[in-house]
C-alpha cells in the first residue's frame, strides 16, 4: 500500500515486472467517485443509445484515431506494466482493428426485424433491441489494453455506456487511454476507464447492468454470486488449462513449432496457452526431441525487453504458482529438458521454455492453470484415452488437435472446450470470428466473440401488435 491521500484513501503502489520494484502508485476512487461516475455515465448512454448507430460508430472511429495517434504513450505504458515489447505493440494494432471491425459489422448485426405476421392471425411481430444502460468491464492484466477493451468495444457499439476497471497490477496504460477518451467529446460521458483494486471491481458490478468480467476463477465465482443477487447478467470469461492433442499422422515439425509458440507467447501468460500435451505413443520420442531443440533456441528477453523473446512473469503472484507447480512435478518425477528453474535478472523474475515429461494427473502442473512457459507432454495409446485425459479437467476454454485434417476434427469435436486449433494452437488469440462457449469452470455466459458477442448487450423487446379495427377477437372468450 502507498501513502493515504488527505481524504483517507489509500494509494496503491505497482511494481515494475522487470526490476522488481515498486516505480508507480495510483489512487482508487472513493465511493462517492463511484455514484458520480454512475450517475453521468447513464445520463450519457441515454444520449449515446438515442443518437443511433451512426452516430456511434463516427465517434468510437474518432477515438480509434486518437488511440492511433497516441501509440507511442499508449506502448510505453504497456511495455512499463509487462516489460515486454511485441506483445504490448498488438495489442495497441488489435484494439485499432477491433474497434474497425465491430463498426463494420455493426449495421448488419444490429439491423431489427421487418414488421411481419405473428404465429396467430391478426397479430403482427416486430423485434426490438435496447442495451443495456451500464457495462462494467473488469479485466486481468496479462493483455492489459487488449482485454480491457475486448468486451468494452462491442457494449459501446450495441449502445451501452462502459465502466472499465483494469488490473491493479499493470495500471500505468490507463492515463494515456484515458487521454484519447477526453479527445473525443462524444464519447466522454460514455466511457470511464477506472484505476483500482478489487474493492473497486465489486463497487462496479454493483452499479452496473450487466458486467463483462475476465480473470479468475476465483474471482469470477464472486462476481457471479454478486451479480445475482442483483439479477444482471454475469459474462465470465476464466482460467484455462488448454489441452494438446498429436495424432500419429501429424506433422510433428509443425507440431512441435505451433505448440511451442502457443505455450511460451507472452511467457505462456495468457489464458488460450497450450498447458498440456498429449502425444501419441508411436510418435513421442520424436515429438520430444524436436520441441525441447527449439525450446533450447528461444531467448529470455534479458536485460532488454528486444534482446530476446521471453519477457518477464508480469505478476508476483504468479512466480510462486509457477515455482509451485515445477517443484510439485519434479518432487513427483517428472523430467525438465529444457529451463525447469525460475530465474532472476534484474530484480525481474524468468523461466525459459520448461519441457517436461514423465508427468501424471497426479500433478498440479497437469491439472492447474500454471500462466507460465512450462510445457508438460505426456504419451497416450489411442484417441479415446486422449479426449479422456483432455476432458480430465475443471476447465474447458480451449485446445489443439494436430493430425490429418477430419481425424483430428473427429477428435477435436468430443473435446470439452470452446475453441479448438486443428493443426495449429492458440488461434482464438489471431480469430475472434467464431462463436465459443466457455466450458465447466472456464467461464459463463454468451460467446465473446463471433456475433453473439455484440447482440449479447442487447435485451430484446417483442412488439406483439393486434388489429384494433378487428372486432373482439376469439382469445377474449368471456366477451362472446
Ligand atoms: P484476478 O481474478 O485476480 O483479477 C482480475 C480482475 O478482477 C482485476 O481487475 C482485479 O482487480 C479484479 N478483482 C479482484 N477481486 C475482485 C472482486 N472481488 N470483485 C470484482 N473484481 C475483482 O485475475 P488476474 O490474476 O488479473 O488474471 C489472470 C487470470 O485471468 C488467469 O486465470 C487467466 O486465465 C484469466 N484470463 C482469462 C481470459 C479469458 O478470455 N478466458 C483472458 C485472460 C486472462
Amino acid at each position: 500500500m502507498g501513502k493515504e491521500s488527505s481524504d483517507g484513501i489509500m494509494a496503491i503502489d505497482v511494481r515494475n515486472p522487470r526490476t522488481g520494484r515498486s516505480d508507480y502508485s495510483f489512487e482508487p476512487p472513493s465511493t462517492d467517485d463511484l455514484d458520480e461516475l454512475a450517475l453521468r455515465l447513464r445520463d450519457g448512454q441515454a444520449v449515446w443509445e438515442a443518437g443511433g448507430l451512426d452516430v456511434r460508430t463516427a465517434a468510437l472511429n474518432g477515438w480509434r484515431d486518437a488511440i492511433g495517434m497516441a501509440r507511442g504513450e499508449i506502448t510505453a505504458a504497456l511495455m512499463a506494466d509487462t516489460g515486454r515489447r511485441v506483445e504490448s505493440e498488438m495489442e495497441v494494432d488489435a484494439a485499432l482493428r477491433m474497434i474497425e471491425r465491430w463498426c463494420s459489422l455493426a449495421p448488419d448485426l444490429l439491423a431489427g426485424t421487418e414488421r411481419r405476421p405473428a404465429s396467430i392471425p391478426g397479430i403482427d411481430l416486430e423485434q426490438g433491441m435496447r442495451p443495456y444502460p451500464v457495462a462494467g468491464v473488469i479485466s486481468p492484466w496479462n493483455f492489459p489494453l487488449l482485454l480491457a477493451l475486448i468486451d468494452a468495444v462491442p457494449a459501446l457499439v450495441a449502445g451501452c455506456a462502459v465502466v472499465i476497471k483494469p488490473s491493479e497490477i499493470a495500471p500505468r496504460f490507463i492515463e494515456p487511454l484515458a487521454a484519447t477518451v477526453a479527445t473525443v467529446p462524444a464519447m466522454e460521458n460514455v466511457v470511464a476507464i477506472v484505476a483500482g483494486d478489487g474493492s473497486a471491481g465489486e463497487a462496479i458490478v454493483d452499479r452496473s447492468d450487466v458486467v463483462c468480467f475476465t480473470g479468475s476463477v476465483a474471482t469470477g465465482t464472486k462476481i457471479a454470486a454478486r451479480a445475482a443477487k442483483r439479477f444482471i447478467p454475469a459474462f465470465l470469461e476464466l482460467g484455462g488449462k488448454d489441452p494438446a492433442i498429436v495424432l500419429p499422422s501429424a506433422d510433428l515439425d509443425r507440431a512441435s513449432s505451433a505448440i511451442l509458440w502457443g505455450s511460451t507467447a507472452n511467457a505462456g501468460q495468457s489464458c488460450q496457452s497450450i498447458e498440456r500435451v498429449y502425444v501419441h505413443e508411436s510418435v513421442f520420442d520424436d515429438f520430444v526431441d524436436r520441441l525441447v531443440d527449439k525450446a533450447k533456441s528461444v531467448r529470455l528477453a534479458v536485460p532488454e525487453p528486444d534482446a530476446g523473446d521471453i519477457g518477464p512473469i508480469i505478476a508476483a503472484k504468479q512466480i510462486e504458482v509457477i515455482a509451485a507447480h515445477l517443484q510439485d512435478a519434479l518432487a513427483r518425477g517428472a523430467t525438465a529438458h529444457t529451463g525447469g528453474e525460475i530465474e532472476e535478472h534484474g530484480g525481474g523474475s524468468y523461466l525459459k521454455p520448461t519441457v517436461l515429461t514423465g508427468v501424471t494427473h497426479e500433478m498440479k502442473v497437469m491439472t492447474e492453470e500454471t500462466f507460465g512457459p512450462v510445457i508438460p507432454v505426456m504419451s497416450f495409446t489411442d484417441a479415446d484415452e486422449a479426449v479422456r485425459l483432455a476432458n480430465d479437467t475443471r476447465y474447458g476454454l480451449s485446445g489443439a488437435v494436430f493430425g490429418d485434417a477430419d481425424e483430428a476434427l473427429g477428435v477435436a469435436r468430443r473435446i470439452d472446450a470452446g475453441g479448438i486449433s486443428i493443426n495449429d494452437a492458440a488461434l482464438t488469440a489471431l480469430v475472434y470470428d467464431g462463436e465459443k462457449s466457455s466450458f465447466n469452470f472456464s467461464g459463463m455466459g454468451g460467446s465473446r466473440m463471433g456475433p453473439a458477442a455484440l447482440r449479447r448487450f442487447g435485451r430484446r423487446q417483442a412488439f406483439l401488435i393486434s388489429d384494433a379495427q378487428r372486432p373482439d377477437p376469439w382469445w377474449y372468450p368471456h366477451l362472446r
